[in-house]
């Protein structure tokens, strides 16, 4: 033990606040640190891999650097609102430079749409694709804009504790019509089908199908258009360390490599956990970060659930797979911008064959990330990095991955070379992939999810996991897997949602 953490610890001991155990340390989990650390708790944050940041964790191989998950920061103000809890300010840890065009939509037939920040330069994108379609445009920014202020600023840091919670916002949800689909909501006001696609496929980021998730997350083009779209110097990984670095200036701890294999419960009271190796760790709270599913599928013992029973669990629907390869070349494409969507020929079907039957197709669509685009910092000069990132069925489906890891791979770079990335099988000097095999086994993730649970109505709100565990007292959840959801505001928002359901660590002492 270093001279250092010696004394950590020692300070620890005679640390007289109530003590917080909080399980993984993704963005949920690190965030709620930071709120707990704020208002009075002593926090231990627990993380079975051997660096933080769940599935923000960074790759670094040959001089390259890959960040393994998000990409596209949006609402910076959540993370702003974090570093002021911790008496700082972001710009003193982290960099963040707006990305314009937010990203590019390179349709099959080679027509490229530039979604932009300006709604001035987005009407003109509108208007060179179909000028018929303006006005609907118009018309469902309006309802977009409306969805956000009710779905994400009103509703998206509250719990959902009580059904009370739900009747409550019945009458929003009736007014946005939250039991269509994104998909169906944006067809009823563009006919241009590639401006549904453009205009709809922003579900797949937190990990729904377009044709699936409530017509609520039609806020997501004016969160973006709002608060902008970002990125972060070095890489999202920076965040992750920013927060690292607040949770340890307010006497917090993060231990590494530290799987938790059961929350101790006495007489209906989470107690603690207890660690792989046997060790135990006493807490007066504990907030998991793991996913829910497989918190209460694998960290609470049977007999403590009503509501999330194994058999609950099993029915419920699990957001699509992701199948990513990390790539670096030994050039630079300068044509291609940060963020690239790359649309196959067919967007329904190909949905209905990720989400429903469950099969590999040949014609996938991809997201192509070039930070290096951005930030030369992330790959040797001269060098580009990139990732690629393909919606895939997730484990329900009988894919072998350990087989077919490396011929979809391949298929992946066919694609590439053909339409965005031309002599890129000579090119590559660095690479890695990871399928849903690796989601499963790295970050425990039931049904090898990208995204936890799916985003539809049936499991959203207070039908998904709530923050407030509704089995055991003293448990908390944040993340993907509970309120409001996946992807970064989402889960930051889920650490806001503790501040409310958690008392002041004062009224412990
Ligand atoms: C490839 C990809 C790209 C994405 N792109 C974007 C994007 O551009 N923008 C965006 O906003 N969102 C994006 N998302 C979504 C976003 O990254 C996630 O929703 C978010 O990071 C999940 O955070 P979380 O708090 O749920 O924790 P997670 O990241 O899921 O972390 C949970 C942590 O808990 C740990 N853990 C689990 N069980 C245990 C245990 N028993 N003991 C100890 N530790 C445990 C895990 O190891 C892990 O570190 C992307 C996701 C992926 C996968």
């Amino acid at each position: 033990m270093t001279a250092a953490l010696a004394l950590a610890r020692a300070a620890q001991v005679g640390d007289p606040r109530p003590h917080a155990v909080v399980i993984g340390s993704g963005f949920g989990g690190l965030a709620a640190a930071v709120r707990l650390g704020a208002r009075g708790w002593r926090v231990t944050v627990l993380e079975r891999l051997d660096q933080p940041g769940g599935r923000a964790r960074v790759f670094r191989q040959d001089g390259f650097t890959f960040d393994a998950g998000p990409t596209i920061v949006t609402a910076p103000f959540l993370f702003e609102e974090l570093w002021a809890l911790a008496g700082r300010r972001l710009a003193e840890d982290v960099t963040l430079v707006a990305c314009d065009p937010f990203y590019r939509i390179r349709f099959d037939d080679g027509t490229v749409f530039a979604c932009r920040g300006d709604p001035a330069a987005m009407r003109a994108e509108i208007a060179r694709f179909s000028p018929a379609d303006l006005a609907g445009y118009d018309r469902y920014m309006r309802l977009s804009a409306e969805t956000c202020r009710i779905g994400f600023e009103r509703l998206g840091h509250v719990p959902f504790g009580r059904f009370a919670d739900m009747l409550r916002v019945a009458p929003d949800l009736i007014r946005l019509r939250a039991w269509r689909s994104v998909h169906a909501t944006v067809a009823r006001h563009v006919r241009d089908p590639r401006l549904r696609a453009a205009l709809s496929f922003h579900p797949l980021l937190i990990g729904g199908n377009p044709f699936a998730a409530s017509a609520v997350y039609c806020l997501i083009p004016a969160l973006e258009q709002r608060w902008g779209v970002h990125y972060a110097i070095g890489g999202t990984h920076a965040l992750v360390r920013g927060l690292a670095g607040l949770v340890a200036r307010q006497g917090g701890r993060i231990r590494l490599g530290a799987e938790v294999a059961a929350i101790t419960v006495r007489d209906g009271r989470a107690t603690g956990v207890r660690l792989a190796d046997g060790e135990t760790i006493a807490a007066a709270i504990v907030v998991s970060n793991a996913d829910s599913a497989f918190t209460y599928g694998a960290l609470v013992p049977p007999h403590c659930r009503r509501r999330w029973t194994d058999r609950r669990l099993a029915r419920a629907r699990y957001s699509m797979g992701l199948f990513v390869w990390y790539f670096g070349t030994r050039r630079r494409y300068e044509a291609v911008g940060h963020h690239t969507i790359l649309l196959g020929p067919r967007y329904r079907g190909l949905l209905a064959d990720i989400f429903d039957r469950k099969r590999l197709a040949d014609d996938f669509s991809l997201y192509l990330h070039r930070p290096t685009a951005t930030d030369a910092s992330v790959a040797p000069a001269g060098c580009d990095a990139f990732y690629a990132l393909v919606p895939v069925p997730n484990l329900d489906a009988a894919i072998d991955w350990a087989g077919m890891a490396e011929p979809f791979r391949r298929a992946v770079e066919r694609r590439l070379e053909r339409t965005l990335l031309p002599g890129l099988g000579d090119a590559v000097v660095t690479s890695r992939v990871m399928t849903p095999r690796d989601f499963a086994a790295d970050l425990l993730a039931p049904r090898g999810a990208g995204f936890g649970l799916e985003p539809v109505l049936t499991q959203s709100a207070w039908f998904r996991p709530h923050n407030a565990s509704e089995e055991i007292a003293g448990l908390y959840l944040v993340g993907a897997g509970t309120h409001p959801g996946a992807g970064l505001p989402g889960v930051l928002c889920s650490a806001k949602v503790l501040d409310q359901v958690v008392p002041d660590a004062a009224r412990l002492r």
